[in-house]
């Protein structure tokens, strides 16, 4: 799930933090008009996401925990399981209503962009658990590669752009975007990235095709072509050939045009000091937070003075 890091401009009315968008929509943690659907009030909330593609939703169930923690079945499509099941309703398809992306009126999310799927992870992931914005992760520096346990971040405080009105009519018209090359000599041709996209990824890293976390990754799966480079040939320029300056300016632009949550927070390490932006992974305790558990752990380093 890479190529979510996007840094919201601040002022920018396109910009702002998941807290803002939760305050908007199904405030208190439930959505009351379901009641008379024959949905118990509090198991679901409408949540509206950086496209604008607002969903009526139940809160994640323990079915959801056992998919997201089955690493076969989430190479099988787990995620899109989950997020299948739990859309009780398209309450409104934002841009999608213009893309075919329904099919058979049902949301194909492997057509979703990344950044709406995770912006639907973080919200529901808040709404559906006691203190679901406070989330705990573990990671490495990577500085002097200490561990650096049950790393804490609130998810309503990342920063959350929406899609702007441009990428919006790409969105639509399904035309890609364009970033001049320097080096490669023309331009670069790119997507926004998609639940298949991401699909890919996992795919390729699979089968040994990529090197999972490495940085041509997402350049890989996102650039559709790259002026006067076959095809067959994309794939082994952007890994071998592409230069640092050109990979630069792509990623600048991706940015650019992106929409979705900057999965990022900022970490003092505990062991050197060093300060860096630490990605924040989608890991086990995602959907199955563990607060009280947690809490303790957190108490335990404190006494041990990490
Ligand atoms: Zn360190």
């Amino acid at each position: 799930m890479s190529g979510i890091s996007i840094e919201a401009e601040k002022g920018k009315d396109i910009g702002g933090t998941v807290e803002d968008a939760v305050g908007t929509v199904g405030t208190g943690g439930s959505d009351l008009s379901t009641a008379s659907d024959g949905v118990r009030s509090g198991k679901t909330n409408t949540l509206k996401l950086v496209s604008g593609l607002t969903l009526l939703v139940s809160k994640f169930k323990v079915k959801h925990e056992d998919i997201w923690s089955d690493r076969d079945k989430m190479y099988a499509g787990g995620m899109e399981d989950i997020f299948e099941d739990i859309t009780i309703k398209v309450v409104d398809p934002g841009p999608y209503s213009e893309t075919g992306v329904f099919k058979d009126g049902v949301l194909d999310w492997s057509r979703v962009l990344t950044g709406d799927r995770v912006d639907l992870l973080v919200q529901n992931r808040i709404k559906s658990y006691r203190h679901g914005n406070e989330y705990w992760f573990d990671h490495v520096c990577p500085k002097c590669q200490a561990a650096q346990d049950d790393t804490f971040v609130d998810l309503l405080k990342l920063k959350r752009r929406e899609l702007s009105a441009d990428s919006r009519a790409k969105l639509i018209s399904g035309g890609p975007f364009v970033a001049d090359l320097m080096d490669a000599d023309g331009g670069a041709k790119f997507l926004m990235q998609t639940g298949a996209d991401e699909r890919k990824l996992m795919d390729m890293e699979r089968n040994g095709q990529i090197d999972k976390g490495k940085k041509s990754a997402e350049l890989i799966i996102r650039v559709k072509s790259i002026d006067g480079i076959a095809p067959e040939r994309l794939v082994p320029y952007i890994r071998e050939d592409m230069t640092s300056d050109d990979a630069c300016d792509l990623r600048n632009k991706m940015d650019e045009v992106d929409c979705g949550i900057d999965t990022s927070v900022f970490h003092k390490c505990w062991s050197c000091k060093s300060q860096y932006w630490a990605d924040v992974p989608f890991d086990q305790g995602f959907l199955s937070p563990q607060r009280e558990i947690a809490k303790r752990r957190k108490a335990m380093h404190a006494e041990e003075g990490v």
